[in-house]
């Protein structure tokens, strides 16, 4: 009789022993991140003709060696977060509809529609590039907007991948409840209406703003290094904007265009 509980209670200890991704990223190193500024809009979709938000847009960013690789995260009727840039997916409101009614409809190249669990742990393989996580406010609630905040940084603290993140939203109140439950989390603002000085107070650590914002006061992203604030910019595809913004010191740009923006960087070098 012994043996047979035995092959299980040897199962069960493989299964602990077996070191884990959230056993081996506390020795991130954050130097190792790239540092050219480049951030793909959604993955890097476009050359390729891939889809928005797909794993496969993922793993092209990393392979493309981009500073970050941005992504739309949004809440299912059943709590599951995954990515979409729309509230509705193949005619179905996401928010409204349970996650195994959405993955019955697969993304243009076959991908099942991905979830943030399986988004990072692709992401966290590697230790380049940069995984930016936009947080889509719901169309429902505030309560679901907030929700999702917490069930997002719940899942990022449990896998251990709050090295790689930075937290971005339209929606204020969703980057004060990220700083309320981590308070060391990156997170940067997108709606532009909130100046370098209220973000530092509010602990929001950068200002991801439309580039008209920033071409509008041609000293906002001196004040904002000055406030200790980072800067982003979106969405930069026209090149001579791309010119603009790498000759005033921008700490990243956001574009669908990072092969485009990848070189011009490196002929600045
Ligand atoms: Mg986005």
């Amino acid at each position: 009789m012994r043996t047979i509980f035995l092959f299980p209670a040897i199962f069960i200890f493989l299964l602990l022993v077996q070191p884990s991704t959230a056993q081996t990223t506390g020795s991130v190193n954050q130097d190792n991140f790239l540092k050219n500024g480049v951030v793909a809009h959604r993955g890097a979709w476009k050359k390729d003709g891939l889809p928005q938000n797909s794993i496969a847009s993922l793993k092209k960013a990393i392979s493309l060696e981009v500073a970050g690789s941005e992504f739309d995260v949004q809440l299912t009727a059943d709590g599951v977060l995954v990515l979409n840039h729309d509230a509705v997916y193949e005619g179905m409101h996401i928010e409204k509809t349970k996650y195994s009614g959405l993955k019955k409809h697969p993304l243009k190249n076959g991908e099942v529609l991905p979830t943030l669990d399986n988004y990072l742990k692709i992401g966290m393989k590697q230790q380049k590039t940069r995984l930016i996580l936009e947080l889509k406010p719901s169309q429902i609630s505030k309560e679901r907007s907030l929700l999702l905040a917490q069930k997002a940084v719940a899942k990022v603290n449990k896998m251990r991948a709050q090295p790689w993140i930075t937290y971005i939203s339209f929606d204020y109140d969703i980057l004060k409840e990220i700083v309320r439950l981590d308070p060391s989390a990156k997170t940067m603002y997108l709606n532009g209406d909130v100046s370098p000085e209220q973000l530092k107070a509010d602990g929001i650590s950068g200002a991801d703003y439309h580039f008209n914002v920033f071409r509008k006061d041609e000293n906002w992203i001196s004040n904002a290094h000055k406030a200790g604030i980072e800067t982003n910019v979106w969405t930069v595809n026209d090149p001579l904007l791309m010119d603009y913004f790498l000759a005033r010191d921008i700490d990243f740009i956001t574009t669908d265009e990072p092969e485009t923006l990848l070189k011009k960087v490196a002929e600045m070098e």
